[in-house]
């Protein structure tokens, strides 16, 4: 797959580019696994070191973290989505995090804008999980689905998971807001919703494969063969510089961190041996790149620099 450079930029001229970071744009490729894929951006999280980094050895976590040139207050992850497109379908891999979740958040509709898709073109949307920055943006301000004509996917294990009630209470007080958020918005496409468990082809050439413990059933997706292979990764490597350096370190993110740490270097294990490419949903660059070895971890190479 030859990655194109050209990034699509949606009615942001070179004055707005040049005041903070690229809300809204669309990256695209060539043809793979007979779609064509484009990442669109959602915007990007604002959040606090702590939220990444306690708990863990600090002198080592400095060493590591050095040649990332972290902000030293919060940092700014982007949101990247995955639309796939051939001439029958619109896939979108999530749904962004809409209007109610952080106001750096939610630029997606632009970015589809940019992308020349219209809402109301997206035949399906699969779900990675459903943590608010991937699922909060399928209801409007208005509560109304965003994509009225989509079929949404999402698997059985994520989904008995936020439709439990039980949940609000066992998920933990950090994190009830999540559950409340997402009981709220699936209530809203249980007649438009398929499931799937691992192993599963959830659309034409597109393989579900369980990659838990970020959250109790979250899925990660394999699509087109041989080095044109591509991960649709998800959360299950959440960022470009622990999850690569440290992958057996306990992220914060995860809700089950041990579980996490196994997905995690289960997967970069296999991406790396295999060279395939991995598509992260708060990876830079778009999010689409390579995983190498480097000394006991590994490192995240973008396609797009
Ligand atoms: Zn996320």
């Amino acid at each position: 797959m030859k990655v194109n450079r050209r990034t699509v930029l949606a009615g942001m001229g070179a004055a707005a580019l040049a005041h903070g970071p690229l809300r809204a744009f669309a990256l695209t490729s060539t043809q793979i696994g007979g779609y064509e894929f484009v990442s669109v951006s959602d915007g990007n999280l604002l959040l606090p070191r702590s939220f990444f980094f306690e708990g863990l050895p600090q002198e080592e976590l400095a060493q590591v973290l050095a040649p990332f040139d972290l902000p030293q207050d919060q940092l700014a992850p982007p949101c990247n989505l995955t639309l796939l497109r051939n001439d029958d379908r619109v896939i979108l891999f999530d749904a962004g995090a809409g209007p109610a979740f952080m106001p750096s958040a939610g630029s997606l509709s632009e970015s589809l804008d940019a992308a020349g898709v219209a809402p109301e073109a997206v035949t399906d949307v699969v779900f990675t999980h459903g943590h608010p920055d991937h699922l909060w943006g399928v209801l409007d301000d208005f509560d109304d689905l965003v994509f009225p004509n989509a079929r949404y996917h999402m698997g059985q294990v994520e989904w008995d998971y936020w439709r439990d009630p039980a949940t609000v209470d066992t998920i933990g007080a950090a994190r009830a807001a999540f559950a409340v958020g997402a009981a709220r918005r699936l209530a809203a496409i249980p007649d438009r919703v398929a499931h799937f468990s691992d192993g599963d082809e959830v659309l034409p050439g597109i393989m579900a494969q369980a990659s838990f413990g970020h959250t109790p059933g979250h899925m990660s997706f394999l699509l087109g063969s041989g080095s044109d292979a591509m991960m649709i990764g998800g959360d299950a490597i959440g960022n470009h510089h622990l999850a690569f350096a440290r992958p057996g370190w306990a992220s914060g993110s995860d809700q089950d961190p041990e579980r996490g740490a196994e997905t995690r270097q289960r997967l970069l294990d296999r991406l790396a041996d295999e060279q395939i490419w991995l598509m992260g949903f708060h990876l830079p660059q778009g999010g689409l790149g390579r995983v190498e070895r480097r000394g006991e971890g590994y490192r995240f190479v973008g396609a797009a620099r």
